[in-house]
């Protein structure tokens, strides 16, 4: 007998409650990963979140072979190759740690259920998020809207656990069921290769990651409040892609940020948005597709104009900060936060293009693009998610630039050519204000819909 674990968007070995609890039954263990492109709504990955998935699973594969054991990959739909595999390996018991969009769990249930049928044990635990979405609710029992009150509660919890040690040793089976090949996965663009700069920015893996956060909370956590807006300023932790693939939980951060002993109310005040997110996509599974609030559903979105949003995608819309932020995702998978609720803004706001397509094009481009994180912000940016600024609120990019980049370093790096001694030159593709007064317009169609 064995026990199976499946690893999903938990690419680790340290504080992996599935994992720990496979090894505490004291059978050999089988590690198993299953690409599933198949399972009625599941999201297919985009171009650069696949990138990371291969570097990241190569890097799992070689730090359990470093602990005496293998990754096992296979391919399909998961409601099937997981039972299979399950059947192959005597499997006693599947463990796994829970994920949160709806199709995941309708799949992960079906697989109970299928387990369960053959006689094997299931099991989930929590990995991935501080608190579970449904331990987290209001007065009256509903889910919160408003990020302040949701973050006090999960405040007032008992605080998150401590974080399990990583295993000496996973013990093998007597003999491993056939796996696939990664490199056959195709996961690596190849004609064109266009993730140079993604291989230079990034480092994929756990134990990158764990270096990741050491250094930002020696180095860097102590300009986080002051400098977290500024692009240029390096002061954020880059961690959002390892918290995206799980190559470490949010409860090593927390722990780890809070035994630093610095001031990191600011920095675990934005993990709690990444566990707003969730919590959100928890209770509204359709947050890709629907609008959180339904009144933005009567917003007359103008015919889908190609050109400017492709113009917007290459970063040619001659406005310097949104062309640099465009530009930085497009080479390194990534964008400062500040810069990105810049150039959503300017896609809703200024070229009236529906937030569904600036949602798509970060889920192919942004290495960090994750089901609950991506659409929830967008809808924040839009105006028709939770906690909305209100839609009249529009980022002003020349502000935004003049008030977080004043140097044009951010610019200057990447869309050098706006920056002439220090001087913008900017040829804008829509006149700012009056697209502004547009949108502006157009609300007030949502608010005669209320
Ligand atoms: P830090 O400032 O160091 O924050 C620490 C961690 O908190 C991050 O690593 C991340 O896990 C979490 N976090 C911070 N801000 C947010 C936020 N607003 N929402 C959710 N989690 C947050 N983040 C993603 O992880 N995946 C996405 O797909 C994603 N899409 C976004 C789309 C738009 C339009 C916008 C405006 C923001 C999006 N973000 C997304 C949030 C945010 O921009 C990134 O998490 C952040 O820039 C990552 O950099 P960092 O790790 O240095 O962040």
């Amino acid at each position: 007998m064995t026990t199976l674990v499946w690893f999903r968007d938990d690419l680790r070995l340290a504080d992996h409650p599935a994992l720990r609890a496979a090894l505490d039954r004291g059978e050999p263990v089988v590690c198993l990963y299953v690409l599933d492109e198949e399972s009625p709504g599941i999201r297919t990955l985009g171009g650069a979140a696949k990138w990371w998935l291969h570097h990241s699973l190569a890097s799992l594969g070689e730090r359990l072979r470093e602990h005496g054991s293998e990754l096992i990959l296979r391919r399909g739909p998961a409601g099937v190759v997981v039972p299979e595999v399950a059947d192959a390996v005597d499997a006693s018991a599947v463990v796994w740690n829970r994920r949160y969009g709806g199709p995941e769990r309708r799949v992960d249930a079906a697989v109970k259920v299928t387990l369960r049928g053959a006689g094997v044990e299931a099991h989930s635990y929590a990995g991935s998020l501080l608190f579970e979405p449904w331990t987290v609710t209001t007065g009256q029992g509903g889910h919160y809207k408003v990020f302040t009150p949701f973050w006090k509660a999960c405040l007032a919890e008992p605080p998150p656990r401590a974080p399990l040690p990583e295993p000496r040793e996973v013990p093998a089976p007597a003999s491993y069921p056939d796996t696939d090949d990664l490199a056959d996965w195709g996961l690596l663009p190849t004609a064109p290769d266009w993730a140079s700069g993604l291989r230079e920015t990034w480092e994929p893996g756990e134990p990158a990651a764990r270096r990741r956060l050491s250094e930002f909370l020696a180095d860097d956590v102590d300009a986080y409040d002051r400098a977290r807006d500024e692009p240029a300023g390096g002061s954020t932790s880059l961690l959002s892609p390892h918290l995206r693939w799980g190559e470490i939980s949010p409860h090593t951060v927390w722990r780890e940020a809070i035994g630093s002993g610095r001031n990191v109310g600011g920095f675990l005040s934005e993990i709690g948005w990444r566990e707003f997110a969730w919590h959100t996509l928890f209770h509204f599974p359709a947050l890709a597709e629907d609008n959180l609030n339904a009144r933005f559903d009567a917003f007359p979105w103008p015919e889908l104009n190609e050109e400017h949003l492709r113009f917007w995608q290459q970063g040619r819309t001659g406005v310097p900060l949104v062309d640099a932020g465009m530009r930085e995702l497009w080479e390194s998978g990534t964008m400062h936060n500040r810069v990105r609720m810049v150039v959503a803004s300017y896609l809703v706001k200024n070229l009236m293009i529906d937030w569904r397509h600036g949602e798509r094009w970060f889920w192919d481009t942004l290495v960090d693009a994750d089901e609950a994180s991506n659409p929830f912000n967008w809808q924040w940016v839009a105006g028709s998610g939770a906690d909305a600024a209100p839609y009249f609120r529009i980022f002003n990019p020349e502000t935004q630039a003049k008030k977080f980049d004043p140097q044009h370093q951010y610019i200057g790096r990447w869309a050098p050519e706006y920056v002439t001694g220090g001087e913008l030159l900017p040829e804008p593709l829509v006149d700012l204000r009056a697209s502004r007064q547009a949108a502006l317009d157009a609300y007030d169609v949502v608010k005669a819909a209320a």
